[in-house]
């Protein structure tokens, strides 16, 4: 008896596995991992626990976790990160990118299968914390920001071609206030015919150690974006609306200009940024042709774009789908690679111990048209949709109910196990029947 009571913690310790429960939260299993940065592109299971990656392997038991969801013939990618959106809502301007222009990230991204989104510039130093406090405290969008070299950000007309505004030292001061927010340094929408906007831009990245995005706003004789590329521009620096109509790319034979690649060899980052008037096939399929491929797609989105031929994350990634870059390429221009543009390494993969941002797509084969910015056609076979996005571990999307039970299973006042955003997975006991709703 004695030796059975001291024997008893260690028999009690080999049970502990049985007593536990199962190890992960959520098992997605059989679908079609992509992960570019891992180099990863098989069918796997993916487990999530405690809101990170917890496995990526062939195979894992169904039982090791509270919930097991079936995702084979769909593609199970890093959550998508869209590095140019405009979603600084709720001042109540009117016609302006900080105001009435801009989008709620929760709103719109998780139903594309967008967890990380980067606001390219809609405020600056003077209206960030304003910024921060209206929409990015509250999203469980990741809401990263660059600040526009304009104090007071994407105002709209005047105020945003007002030089004395660009002020270099109080953009990076705010820019190291805030170092796990702020990611860049946004110019944009500039008209003039001298460097100022862009100077200041790049004065206040290289304080700060930020990459800058450049919209070059109106393309100028004096102002060449050849010069832009190869000179003002420093190693990591952006240049958004690549496929943008006004954008030199040809030579009167339709081959692509050398300064390009001399650019790209130099460290220069292109992005897709579509918007309303940045993405036009015209150019974008000859370049693509010619190897012109972006580093990052991003939609710019905004109420404009959403509503026009930009529509969404997925849409956009749809194109290069069907202008022939392949799927691997294409979720790598929108993952891992905006990430490491933007000095986040640690998003944009499913490695183990990642925040667990995924998202299961669905590639649709029909007959789909997809609109450009000079109001063209592209018709095309294939469209991505997002299946279920999860957020930090969280289901924040799920288009079909994948990750619920028939309601014919369930018990008559049984609800299902929810994983609530705001505490770990949690189980609503069944109301008893005398229960007033
Ligand atoms: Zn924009």
């Amino acid at each position: 008896m004695k030796t059975m009571i001291r024997l008893l913690p260690s028999v009690l310790l080999l049970c502990w596995p049985l007593f536990a429960g199962p190890r992960y939260d959520l098992l997605l299993r059989g679908g079609h991992v992509l992960d570019p940065k891992n180099k990863v592109a098989r069918v796997a299971d993916i487990a999530i626990a405690g809101g990170k990656i917890a496995r990526v392997a062939p195979n894992i038991p169904a039982d090791q976790a509270r919930r097991a969801v079936n995702v084979s013939g769909l593609y199970v990618v890093p959550g998508l990160i869209d590095i140019h959106v405009h979603v600084y809502a709720a001042t109540g301007r009117r016609a302006a990118y900080n105001g009435d222009n801009s989008v709620y990230p929760d709103g719109f991204c998780f139903r594309n299968g967008v967890t990380t989104v980067v606001d390219a510039g809609s405020s600056g130093w003077r209206d960030f914390p304003d910024f921060k406090d209206r929409v990015i405290d509250r999203s469980k969008t990741r809401v990263l920001a660059m600040l526009n070299i304009v104090g007071n950000g994407m105002s709209g007309g005047e105020a945003e071609q007002n030089v004395a505004d660009m002020q270099a030292q109080p953009a990076a001061r705010r820019a190291r206030e805030f170092p796990n927010i702020i990611v860049g340094i946004k110019t944009a929408h500039y008209a003039g015919r001298d460097w100022v906007a862009v100077e200041r831009a790049v004065e206040a990245g290289t304080l700060s150690n930020l990459p800058v995005m450049v919209d070059f706003g109106r393309f100028w004789l004096e102002r060449p974006y050849s010069e832009l590329i190869l000179k003002k521009l420093r190693r990591g620096d952006i240049s958004t609306h690549m496929y943008f109509g006004s954008v030199p790319l040809f030579n009167d034979n339709g081959r692509l200009h050398g300064y390009l690649n001399e650019a790209r060899r130099r460290g220069v980052f292109f992005d897709v940024g579509h918007g309303g008037n940045a993405f036009v096939f015209r150019q974008a399929a000859p370049a693509l042709e010619q190897g012109w491929t972006p580093d990052s797609i991003s939609t710019d989105l905004h109420v404009a774009s959403m509503n026009a031929g930009m529509k969404d994350m997925l849409n956009v990634m749809s194109k290069f789908l069907n202008l022939g870059m392949s799927l691997p390429e294409v979720v790598r221009r929108s993952t891992v690679n905006p990430a490491n543009m933007i000095h986040r390494p640690e998003l944009g993969h499913l490695s183990k111990g990642a925040e667990a941002d995924v998202a299961v797509l669905r590639l649709v084969k029909g007959k789909f048209g997809f609109v450009d910015s000079w109001g063209a056609r592209l018709t095309g076979t294939q469209k991505l949709e997002a299946e279920l996005t999860i957020r930090a571990g969280h289901v924040v999307w799920d288009l079909n109910g994948i990750t619920r039970d028939d309601f014919r299973q369930l018990g008559k006042y049984e609800r299902q196990e929810h994983f609530e955003w705001d505490g770990t997975l949690i189980q609503r006991p069944p109301d008893p029947p005398s229960a007033k709703r």
